[in-house]
């Protein structure tokens, strides 16, 4: 008999959800992680008393009720609304584009006004099929937003310039004719107070786990462990990359404690011209409850400048490529994967997929409930 029914690979959110319900229904548990701490993308660490988002700015956001009863079990979220500014060449604009952002651009005042304005640029430009995200985003919102807020931003993003990015990467803009400046159209939101570290810990609590652990480097020894692996690392790495490299978008941040109490006045701060290398910079005090307060309590502040940058196999990878090419070459890795009779693939990494946390602790509930089919689990 293995000494572990379940073998998690990554203490992530999938990781930990699986792990969490595996361990409620009594099932022995080990979950390993190759970093030197648990919560994988959404770890949060404290400098200067501010809680700082070491992989990116992530605010919990979701129309599930079943995903927010969940992540409640685990901590108290704030009531964090992310309310973005772009910053174009020292113009500031509200975002997403709303009343506020039209205002501005324009000074109108009333939605007919602005969707009249929208509405000519859309014909003076005269695209009716888009060929290039350019063409896109255009006929979707008009040249002056294109061009101040649009543009440069996604330019730097994708690393090309946006007539040479296909339509298909913004098939919507969230445009809105109210003074909302919400940028999650969600019944749910917030930040979990504490930071996301102490919500995986809950989530993680009475079950065993190593850290600064690779799978890969042992795989053989961590297999005979126990009888069935959760594998949330990159799919690729697991086949030792023999179809090929995934592609991925990597980010590269910045960060840096500066002595002042207050340098933006806001958690996120977009940067939409091409000649700013950076695309935005992250302020990650104003993400905590007590932002009326001015953060005069916390004399100094932390800031993340975020760089978008090419990956390349062993570069941190964020975001997933979803063009045609990489969409063939995963679907012949999970040929591989479904093969593997004892190991599930699951998370961001190991779908290949961009998940938000809302969705991937609902997949990770989802499977496990089937794979525990049968045992007692909780049901959420
Ligand atoms: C910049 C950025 C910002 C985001 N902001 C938001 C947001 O605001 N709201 C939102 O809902 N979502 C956001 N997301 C998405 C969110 O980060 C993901 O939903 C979530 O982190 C996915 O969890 P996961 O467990 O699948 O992956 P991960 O968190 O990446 O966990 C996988 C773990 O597996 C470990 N691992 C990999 N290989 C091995 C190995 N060989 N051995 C041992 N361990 C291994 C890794 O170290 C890692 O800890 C954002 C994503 C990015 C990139």
């Amino acid at each position: 008999m293995s000494e572990y029914d379940y073998l998690i690979v990554g203490a992530g959110l999938y990781g930990a959800t699986f792990a969490r319900q595996a361990a409620d229904a009594k099932k022995r548990v080990l979950v390993i992680d190759k970093r030197d701490h648990i919560g994988g993308n959404v770890y949060t660490e404290s400098i200067e008393n501010v809680v700082v988002h070491r992989y990116g700015a992530h605010i919990f956001h979701t129309n599930s009720e079943r995903a927010w009863n969940y992540v409640n079990r685990f901590a108290t979220f704030n009531r964090f609304t992310n309310s973005p500014v772009a910053n174009y060449k020292g113009e500031l604009y509200s975002l997403p584009f709303n009343m506020y952002t039209f205002n501005k651009m324009w000074g109108v005042t009333t939605p007919d006004e602005a969707k009249a304005i929208i509405e000519k640029q859309r014909d003076e430009a005269g695209i009716t099929e888009p060929k290039s995200l350019e063409e896109q985003a255009i006929s979707l919102v008009g040249t002056d937003i294109y061009e101040k807020l649009i543009k440069g931003y996604t330019m730097k993003q994708w690393g090309r310039e946006c007539d040479k990015l296909p339509a298909f990467i913004i098939k919507r803009l969230p445009v809105r004719f109210t003074f909302d400046n919400n940028y999650f159209n969600a019944l749910y939101q917030g930040i979990p107070v504490g930071g996301y570290t102490d919500m995986v810990a809950n989530m993680l609590k009475g079950i065993e786990y190593r850290l600064s652990t690779d799978y890969l480097a042992n795989k053989e020894e961590f297999e005979s462990l126990a009888d069935r692996v959760v594998y949330t690392g990159p799919i690729d790495a697991y086949f030792n990359y023999e179809l090929g490299a995934l592609k991925y978008r990597s980010i590269r941040f910045d960060t840096e404690v500066l002595d002042t109490p207050n340098y933006q006045g806001n958690a996120a701060v977009n940067y939409t011209d091409s000649e700013t290398p950076y695309t935005r910079i992250i302020e990650h005090k104003w993400f905590e409850f007590g932002k009326d307060r001015n953060g005069d309590d916390i004399p100094k502040t932390v800031i993340s400048r975020e760089y978008s940058e090419e990956w390349e196999v062993g570069v941190e990878p964020y975001y997933p490529v979803n063009d045609d090419e990489n969409a063939e070459l995963y679907s012949r890795y999970k040929a591989l994967a479904d093969k593997e009779g004892n190991v599930i693939f699951g998370g961001r990494l190991g779908e290949y997929k961009y998940y938000d946390m809302d969705a991937v602790i609902l997949a990770a509930l989802d499977k496990a409930s089937m794979a525990l089919k049968g045992d007692f689990v909780v049901k959420w």
